[in-house]
């Protein structure tokens, strides 16, 4: 393991932020990660890990710590007591769409909505990613994950996770004191449970004349749309959606449709509602609009970016306005998604 001091963390996250780090390292073995461990507890230093860097923030030019860049790599798979079920386990540090086109290449469904995600495996359950209707946790078996204080190895079920809607435990109570090393997946090999209905997947695929896509087509069109509608990080800096969609309870939607009539919604329960960020983001005015080296796309509002030269601080303080601004129109906090680092 080789511990390298004063590393900018710019080209290890997808905002391309710089950060000078005191101490960076990569860790490929359990061996090494104790090292690492052991060098931060011995100097006194927080840790901060790091998968793909592409839900992360740092908000200050220097980070006075130990980042550890977690890069285990491995796919494992054993076959489970039903036939059309599969557990195919991957490493934390497995490219996260890799890991999606390997299963996909072996016909294994419950994952294909979720192509194209950037990150890591290891960090997938954190925000309990999720695309076009569906979420990790739709097939998520378990994880192992070891805990920094006793320095052993838990596996956590899915009760375990507290998987809410971009949330899990690890984002909460078990932030700064796991590591994510192995995530497991129930997945199927026949009569996958197909979630096309979301969005304009069904259309695009309608269009292509494919009524009954298989596993490959349903990750191609996914992949095309998110192409068609999200920035590419190597051109444009960013971090995905930079806020969460706000649940509202219904009668504070009643009020607000007194002045927006028609506003978006989706129902999630008998009381409460889900709002789309970015309709809100558009409403303010923010959409498309600059302010020297940040912006909000043009094409979709929730995402931030730098336009070349940005600093953490100025991604944040345009988040900062914008979160005012909603707040002002329409009585709503939005929460942040990206994780930031102060
Ligand atoms: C263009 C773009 C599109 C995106 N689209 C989506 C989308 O459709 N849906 C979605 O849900 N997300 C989306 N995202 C957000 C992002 O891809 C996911 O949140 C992803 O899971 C982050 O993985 P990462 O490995 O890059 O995490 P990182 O940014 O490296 O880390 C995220 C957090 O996890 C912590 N961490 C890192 N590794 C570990 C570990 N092994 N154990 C414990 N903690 C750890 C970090 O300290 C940090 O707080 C998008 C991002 C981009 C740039």
């Amino acid at each position: 393991m080789i511990i390298q001091e004063n590393i900018d963390i710019k080209k290890f996250t997808t905002f391309h932020v710089s950060a000078i780090c005191r101490f960076f390292t990569e860790i490929f073995t359990l061996e090494e990660l104790n090292e690492a461990l052991n060098f931060s507890v011995n100097n006194k230093l927080p840790v901060l890990f790091i998968g793909g860097g592409s839900n992360i923030l740092f908000t200050n030019k220097t980070f006075n710590g130990l980042v550890i860049k977690v890069n285990l790599k491995g796919i494992q798979e054993t076959l489970g007591n039903h036939n059309n079920q599969v557990f195919v386990s991957g490493m934390a540090g497995e490219n996260w769409d890799s890991f999606v086109s390997y299963c996909i290449n072996k016909n294994y469904g419950g994952l294909e909505n979720l192509s194209l995600i950037p990150g890591n495996v290891g960090t997938s359950p954190i925000q309990n990613i999720g695309a076009y209707g569906v979420e990790m946790k739709d097939s998520f078996y378990q994880l192992k994950a070891l805990n920094l204080t006793t320095r052993e190895i838990e596996i956590f079920s899915f009760d375990d996770c507290n998987f809410g809607y971009r949330e899990s435990f690890f984002k909460n109570e078990g932030r700064n004191n796991y590591v994510i090393l192995e995530v497991t997946f129930q997945l199927t090999t026949k009569k996958h449970k197909l979630k096309l209905s979301y969005g304009d997947i069904m259309d695009e695929l309608n269009k292509d004349k494919i009524s009954e896509p298989s596993l490959k087509e349903i990750r191609n069109q996914i992949i095309a749309t998110r192409k068609r509608k999200l920035p590419d990080p190597e051109v444009l800096g960013n971090a995905g959606s930079f806020f969460k969609n706000p649940i509202i309870p219904i009668y504070q939607l009643i009020k607000i449709r007194e002045n927006y009539p028609n506003i978006p919604f989706y129902t999630i329960s008998n009381d409460f509602v889900k709002l789309p960020a970015a309709w809100l983001i558009e409403k303010t005015g923010w959409k498309g609009k600059k302010i020297g080296n940040v912006g909000v796309h043009e094409k979709q509002p929730l995402v931030l970016v730098n336009l070349g030269t940005a600093t953490g601080k100025e991604i944040f303080s345009l988040s900062n306005s914008i979160i005012e601004d909603v707040n002002k129109i329409f009585n709503i906090q939005l929460e942040r998604e990206v994780n930031i680092i102060l």
